[in-house]
Order: structure tokens, then C-alpha cells, then sequence
């Protein structure tokens, strides 16, 4: 059930996140491309660079396409590797020739805090918190040799740029780590509540005392079950349960219940459903029966119900009532049928199984 929670967060979560911050980056990039080539740079790499993370990204979009679940971790890593590994040898290159006098760092480190900053904010917001580290140490190691070198180059840090740069790298890299945890707040209480809710629609559907499909819960299995699928219905009342309750006590009489639905639960090797129908009514559903089987089958159910004794009220037996094989589409049908057999059965002695179809032949013989 866990793996089935992971998948489901990674198909309606960090998928799509991956896609879009694959979007935001080959957007970018495209733009980058188009602007350091109208406006051209001294330095030739800009009107290239940008274009190689374009492809590289647009790579990571086409293989996280042909299979996203399996490959949706290995995208993210690479993503913020190329993040990493173009990001900042590039402020290193810029910050230490500067500090060696080939230029003036303001006037020639391109425009990328901000993408810089936004990025790596993206990936802290969007992504798990695993990927935090990744997107953390980039943002680091661009903005300490920028800020280093601005607060021991006053001339620099005093010009508008300086100044915009320093706020950038400084303060506003802070203000991220302040939204961050707000944000995985919120996540966690997000994955709370699904996960509550999740717990209280197993609950609603199971039978409190039995843990058994309660009608329901029971409607729910039905409707997931084709409806053309044959199908043949148990219908189990427990012999003289009124008499249980009154010798031994309510709270055995419940205990009765709890195992006589766990003996039900073991009988049956092929598909079929359970649930609590009544107080002491238990219905059974079986699936693609062999036909003139169904019998042998409820025979089965009924002596695992009576062979042993239950503890402190020794043995406790139940009428068991068959339907007709018919389509679960007509459950409603069957189960009719079923309870008129218990009925059946009942007047004819209790502990024993039932079949519609034998009833209507008996009919039909008085009848003659
Ligand atoms: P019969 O053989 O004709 O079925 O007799 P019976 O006494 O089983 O029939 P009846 O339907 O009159 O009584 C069913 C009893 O089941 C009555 C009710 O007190 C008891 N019962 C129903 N639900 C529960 C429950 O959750 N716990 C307990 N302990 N008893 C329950
Ligand atoms: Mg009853
Ligand atoms: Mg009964």
C-alpha cells in the first residue's frame, strides 16, 4: 500500500513538477539564446551556451517522456547536475578574473542571479525534500564568491548593480529559506489529511465488530465486479443466535460473530465477496462457480462453521440458503432466492444447506 501511495504522489506530483520546471528552464534558455544573440556579448560563449542547456534539458524532457515513473528520479538528478555544473564554473569564472583585474565584475557577469535564484527556489518548493541539498549547494556556490567579492570591492558594490546582485544573492536567498519550510508545512498536512481520509474510507466500509465488507463496502466490491460475471449467493443466518446472547452474554454472543466471520473467511479458495448482511447474517458471493458445485461449496462453509466449538458456548451452527447461478447483475435476484432458501431451511431443521433450486422442484412436487 505504501508503494502504491509513492506511485501515486509520483504520477500526480513530482511528474508533473519535473515537466514543469523542464518547461521553465528550456523557455529560458530559448530566450537567453535570442537575447545574447540580438544583443551580442564580448564573450562568444554566451551566444552558444545557453543553446547547449537548451539540448541538454530538452534530452532530459525526451527521455523522462518515453518512461516518466521509472526515470522521473534520474531526470531531477541530472537536472540539477547540468544546473550545477553550468552555473558555477561560470560565477567562478567571472568572480576570479575579476579578482585578478581582467575586468570589472558588474559590468561583465551576465544576467543570471535571478534565474539562478528562481530556479533553485522552484526546485525547493516543487520538488521532495531529498532534492533540497542539490538545489541548496547550487545556490551556495554561486552566491558566496559573488557576495565575497562585492563586500571587498566597495566600488563595485556601491554602483546599482552591485547593490541589486548583492540584495539578490543575500537577503532574497534568505527570504527562500523562510517560504520553504511554510511550504513543506503544508505538504506534510496535505499527505495527513489524504492519508486520514484514506483511513476513513477503509472504515466505512468494513464491518467495526467483524472486519468483514459491510453492505456498503460490500456494494463497492460488487460494483468493481463485471457485470456479466456468474455468480452464485450465500446467504448464512446463525441457528438460535437469540439464545446464545441470552445465556451467555451480549459480549460473547459479539464474540461468536467475530469468529464465526473469521472461520467464513477461510473456507473458499476462488474469488468472492463477504460481508456482514444483518446482526447474525452473513452473505457470500461466489464468483464463476462450477455449476452443481455450489452445494458442496456451502457445505463446506457450513462445517466450518459447526465442526469445532466456539469458546465458552461450544458448537454453534447456522442455515445456509443458495441461490441460482445467474449474472451478478441480478444480485438482487439471487439474493431473494437465497433468503428464501434459509427460510427453507430453517423450517426444515436449522444447521443445514439450502438450495433454491430445490425448493422449487419440492414445489412443484406437492404441486402434483
Ligand atoms: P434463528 O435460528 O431463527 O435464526 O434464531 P435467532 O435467534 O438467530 O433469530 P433472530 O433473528 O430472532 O435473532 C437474531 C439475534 O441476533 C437477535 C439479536 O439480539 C442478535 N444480534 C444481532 N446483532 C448482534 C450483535 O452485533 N451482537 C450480538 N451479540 N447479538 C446480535
Ligand atoms: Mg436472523
Ligand atoms: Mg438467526
Amino acid at each position: 500500500e505504501a508503494l502504491m501511495d509513492d506511485r501515486n504522489d509520483q504520477k500526480n506530483i513530482l511528474i508533473p513538477a519535473t515537466y514543469r520546471l523542464l518547461a521553465v528552464t528550456l523557455l529560458s534558455s530559448i530566450i537567453y539564446t535570442i537575447l545574447f544573440n540580438v544583443y551580442s556579448t564580448p564573450f562568444t560563449i554566451h551566444a552558444f551556451q545557453p543553446g547547449i542547456i537548451f539540448f541538454l534539458h530538452f534530452t532530459l524532457l525526451i527521455y523522462l517522456y518515453k518512461n516518466p515513473i521509472r526515470r522521473v528520479h534520474r531526470v531531477i538528478n541530472a537536472y540539477g547536475a547540468v544546473m550545477l555544473f553550468t552555473t558555477v564554473p561560470n560565477t567562478l569564472y567571472f568572480t576570479i578574473s575579476a579578482w585578478q583585474g581582467d575586468w570589472r565584475f558588474v559590468d561583465t557577469f551576465p544576467p543570471f542571479s535571478g534565474m539562478i535564484i528562481l530556479t533553485t527556489a522552484l526546485m525547493m518548493l516543487m520538488l521532495p525534500e531529498k532534492y533540497n541539498k542539490l538545489a541548496v549547494i547550487t545556490l551556495i556556490l554561486n552566491a558566496f564568491p559573488v557576495l565575497l567579492f562585492l563586500l571587498t570591492h566597495q566600488e563595485e558594490l556601491q554602483t546599482p548593480r552591485g547593490y541589486d546582485l548583492l540584495f539578490l544573492f543575500g537577503p532574497a536567498s534568505l527570504l527562500i529559506l523562510l517560504i520553504v519550510p511554510y511550504q513543506r508545512g503544508i505538504n506534510n498536512h496535505m499527505n495527513k489529511i489524504v492519508f486520514d481520509l484514506q483511513h476513513s474510507q477503509q472504515a466505512a466500509e468494513r464491518d467495526f465488530l467483524t472486519d468483514v465488507y459491510n453492505r456498503r463496502g460490500f456494494e463497492g466490491w460488487l460494483n468493481n465486479v463485471n457485470p456479466s460475471t456468474k455468480a452464485c449467493v450465500f446467504l448464512m443466518d446463525i441457528d438460535h443466535f437469540k439464545t446464545v446472547n441470552d445465556r451467555f452474554g451480549h459480549s460473547i454472543g459479539d464474540r461468536v460473530l467475530i469468529e464465526f466471520a473469521s472461520r467464513l473467511r477461510t473456507v473458499y479458495q476462488g474469488k468472492y465477496g463477504l460481508a456482514r448482511w444483518g446482526g447474525e447474517e452473513f452473505l457470500i458471493v461466489i464468483l464463476n462457480p462450477k455449476t452443481n458445485k455450489t452445494n458442496l461449496i456451502a457445505e463446506l462453509f457450513r462445517s466450518a462453521i459447526n465442526q469445532l466449538p466456539y469458546k465458552d458456548v461450544g458448537k454453534v451452527t447456522a442455515s445456509i440458503g443458495v441461490s441460482h447461478i445467474n449474472e451478478i447483475k441480478h444480485f438482487s435476484t439471487m439474493v431473494e432466492e437465497a433468503d428464501k432458501a434459509v427460510y427453507f431451511g430453517k423450517d426444515n431443521g436449522r444447521d443445514q444447506v439450502a438450495l433454491y433450486r430445490d425448493i422449487l422442484e419440492k414445489r412443484q412436487d406437492n404441486a402434483d
